[in-house]
């Protein structure tokens, strides 16, 4: 699906509540603070904007960010849970504006970390540029996983198989999927006006996963410790656009 200018204007503008979404969360984490108090500061930012969540209520989801702490790789339900110095937090968010899509996420440290934790969210960041660098016309969408992979897998970590990217536009997760790795052939062609959310979730471990029993959490495995760094971009004639960059 190719977007036109008005459509890529709405969606600059939903990116624009996403990325402020992540300021206003950003400053709020640091140990003691509980993952509802997140998505307090998240939900007065998409009321503020006159923004609506596209998490809330999906497939009955409660809240408008996910929080993911630690050995999470994706889709933690805000709650009582308490950020200790020493975790890493992944926070998902979204939001739409007049119609349109916006959706990005990235992972932080709660205090001081170890410097294994800080170079993994380091290698995941990092592989999401590279995925992102590879959306330019007239490439192949799969060239993105390929890039993801490569970047995590020479740092020593794995992609997760089970959860991908998507195209988005007036509705989260549009189709195709991009996936984080390279499937096994080159996709469909980039085209200027597609617009894509790139999310790698990279394990220090195996890239095995497991749902836990609120039917929502996804966990590695194995215990080890999971990143996940999400934008949402336009294929334009200049390259890539980053809307949800601040
Ligand atoms: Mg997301
Ligand atoms: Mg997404």
């Amino acid at each position: 699906m190719r977007r036109n200018a008005a459509e890529l204007a709405k969606m600059r503008r939903a990116g624009k509540v996403v990325a402020e979404m992540h300021e206003r969360t950003r400053d709020a984490v640091r140990p003691g603070v509980t993952t509802r108090e997140l998505d307090a500061v998240a939900r007065d930012v998409l009321d503020r904007r006159g923004a609506t969540s596209n998490f809330l209520g999906y497939h009955g989801f409660p809240a408008v960010i996910c929080t993911s702490p630690n050995e999470m790789i994706v889709h933690g339900i805000p709650g009582d849970y308490r950020l200790e110095e020493g975790d890493i937090i992944s926070i998902d968010c979204g939001a739409i504006v007049e119609g349109y899509h916006g959706d990005a996420a990235y992972t932080m440290a709660v205090g001081e970390v170890p410097a294994g934790a800080r170079r993994l969210m380091e290698v995941t960041e990092r592989s999401l540029w590279a995925g992102i660098d590879k959306l330019r016309k007239g490439h192949r969408l799969h060239e993105v996983g390929r890039a993801v992979q490569d970047v995590a897998e020479a740092a020593g970590f794995s992609v997760v198989r089970e959860y991908v990217g998507h195209a988005i536009g007036t509705a989260m997760h549009e189709q195709p999927q991009v996936p984080n790795y390279w499937p096994g052939t080159p996709g469909p062609t980039l085209k200027s006006g597609m617009v894509f959310a790139v999310e790698p979730m990279v394990n220090a471990g195996g890239p095995q996963t497991k749902l836990l029993d609120d039917g929502w959490s996804v966990v590695t495995a194995d215990g080890s410790l999971s990143a996940h760094f999400e934008h949402t971009i336009a294929v334009t004639d200049d390259g890539p656009e980053v809307f949800t960059l601040p």
